[in-house]
């Protein structure tokens, strides 16, 4: 399918085949009167079959399939490592493909707040129809008005298996249902509470990515055209019109026309990249670095992430946690979620803080990354444990992307600005100290839990004071890799957006940004199935509405 072989125009090219260009792909070649051409920078995962075993789903960041990007240094976050991390997956099916596969649709009340702000149409009711289009719910306790067979991507709770003994995963549930919280099904919108975690993966115990649900059952159309390794360089634009791509495959450029419309879909990092290097984006940053402005936009502002912290709790042996060498290969190993108010007194519908529980001590990339006088001697141990992130949901600092120059080659400048609010620390702060509460409560007493400190040496402060916690949420505190809202949507004559709500690029005929890049505001929890969204609901756009504004 990666063959090299291509004509000289296709219908309708995608710059980026991750998580949202392999559903529009697949979307669009439905349709046999159009011909598709989906270019992936990457390799294809046919060459790399070892991304289907979920269990290894930890060891991808920061391999060859990864874009190693790295963030500037944070004035007030990430003292404690060695540097800024930004995984990003480069590879078929992208963050999809690459990720830890956690599944949430995230909360109702998150798209009725898009809704309101200007983006017609993308509230909780009209994005619904797609997350079911989308599905393949693999599990039989749930509700079947919401959670369908019959879509492309898998979901299933591989961890309620009768063949693990999740004793303390459930007792973390029963931890947030004892302080008054309800249990939820994390996929309703209804999310405030704590439950067992879905997660994309087939029956077969394979990892379901946008790949493999999408592209692999499309890839044999004759109108669909799959280009791995061919790196997108700059978008065609003559007359305020996209009219094709030009792109590197094999060390040589190529250039392809579009005949109906261009759809960028290379993700929060690298969309917003390839529309500044095409003359896209705030004027003065490009003339800064000689790219000639064509449309003034805030292309690259908003960008928003989530950031957790890890807490490690060593437990008696035998308690039925894995250990790296005892992982099932057919499970990622986040097996509850909890979504709670720290933030009582907010007069919001949201969730701040997001509980991911993973049934393991050892968790890698943070621990990977520290300084030296902050590696924690128990931070590699062999005991028994597990872990909890309490994750920042509705983060207040925001940051932005910009290029370093005109070598699309280069790799952009990511300044995520990091806790540069103080509210973000003080909920973070917030949510650890109700993490500590639940895994010293009754739910958790047979167990002789040991929280574990963070190392901070010579701080002066009580391990658990108010100065100390932020002290640790300023070392510690890590990216939840869920980098959004760059190239922003929201109403047509919205300054701060770069997209209108059919996803059409301000001023610009025929090119639309169609992936996670578009998210006027990060939601209440993971962003893939979200992302897998945009794809079904983006394509629907494309099937249906003109490619320029009225
Ligand atoms: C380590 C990690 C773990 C995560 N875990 C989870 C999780 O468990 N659950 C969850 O919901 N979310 C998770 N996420 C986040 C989720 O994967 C992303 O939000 C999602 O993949 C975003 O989809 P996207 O289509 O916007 O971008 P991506 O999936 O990143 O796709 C963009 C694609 O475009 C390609 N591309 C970029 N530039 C070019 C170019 N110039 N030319 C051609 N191709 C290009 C890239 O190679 C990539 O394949 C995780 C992310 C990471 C990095």
């Amino acid at each position: 399918m990666s063959g090299a072989k291509f004509a000289s125009s296709y219908d309708y090219i995608i710059c980026g085949g991750g998580t949202s260009g392999c559903v529009v792909a697949a979307r669009l070649s439905e349709d046999p009167s159009f011909s598709v051409l989906l270019l992936e920078a990457g390799i294809s995962d046919h060459d790399l079959p070892a991304t289907e075993v979920p269990s290894v789903g930890d060891s991808l960041q920061g391999t060859d399939i990864d874009w190693k990007f790295k963030c500037e240094p944070q004035e007030n976050a990430y003292k404690g490592y060695q540097d800024v991390d930004c995984s990003k997956a480069k590879i078929l099916g992208g963050g999809s493909t690459h990720n830890n596969m956690e599944f949430t649709r995230c909360a109702a009340a998150d798209y009725d707040e898009w809704a309101q702000l200007g983006c017609t149409e993308w509230g909780w009711k009209d994005v619904l129809p797609y997350y079911m289009k989308s599905e393949n719910w693999n599990c039989s306790e749930v509700d079947r008005d919401v959670h369908q067979t019959g879509g492309p991507m898998t979901v299933s709770r591989p961890h309620q298996s009768a063949d693990h003994n999740l004793t303390l995963s459930k007792a973390f549930v029963k931890a947030g249902c004892d302080l008054g919280y309800k249990e939820i099904d994390a996929c309703s919108g209804d999310i405030l509470g704590f439950g067992d975690f879905p997660a994309n993966i087939d029956s077969d115990g394979k990892r379901s990515s946008t790949s493999r649900a999408y592209i692999h059952p499309a890839e044999n159309r004759p109108n669909l055209k799959v280009l791995c390794k061919a790196y997108v360089t700059k978008i065609d634009i003559k007359e305020c019109k996209a009219v094709g791509v030009y792109f590197v495959l094999e060390g040589e450029k190529h250039h392809i026309s579009a005949n109906r419309e261009v759809i960028v879909a290379g993700g929060p990092i690298s969309s917003p990249q390839l529309l500044m290097l095409s003359g896209i984006g705030p004027k003065k940053h490009l003339e800064e670095i000689g790219i000639g402005c064509i449309a003034d936009l805030p292309v690259g502002k908003n960008l928003q992430d989530h950031l957790g912290i890890v807490m490690k709790v060593a437990v008696k042996p035998g308690s039925g946690v894995w250990k790296p060498e005892t992982l099932p290969v057919d499970v990622n190993c986040t097996t509850s979620v909890g979504f709670v108010k720290v933030n009582a007194e907010d007069d919001n519908p949201f969730p701040d803080i997001q509980f991911i529980f993973l049934n393991l001590l050892p968790y890698g990339p943070d621990a990977r990354n520290l300084r030296k006088p902050y590696q924690h001697i128990d931070y590699n141990t062999t005991r028994e444990g597990f872990t909890v992130l309490p994750t920042l949901l509705k983060p207040k600092s925001v940051g932005e992307i910009k290029l370093v120059n005109s070598d699309p080659f280069c790799h952009p400048i990511i300044d995520p600005h990091y806790l540069e609010h103080d509210y973000d620390v003080k909920t973070m702060v917030k949510g650890i100290r109700l993490a500590k509460q639940m895994i010293e409560s009754d739910a958790f007493k047979s167990y002789e839990c040991q929280l574990r400190e963070w190392n901070l040496p010579d701080s002066p402060y009580d391990p658990w004071s108010e100065d100390h916690l932020t002290e640790c949420v300023r070392h510690f505190a890590y990216t939840g890799y869920h980098p959004v809202g760059t190239c922003k949507m929201g109403a047509s004559d919205d300054p701060s957006a770069v997209v209108d709500p059919k996803l059409r690029v301000r001023g610009i005929e025929c090119l639309r940004v169609v992936d996670s890049s578009i998210m006027p505001v990060v939601p209440s929890g993971n962003t893939n199935a979200p992302s897998v969204m945009i794809g079904e609901k983006g394509a629907n756009i494309i099937k249906t509405t003109i490619p320029s504004m009225v």
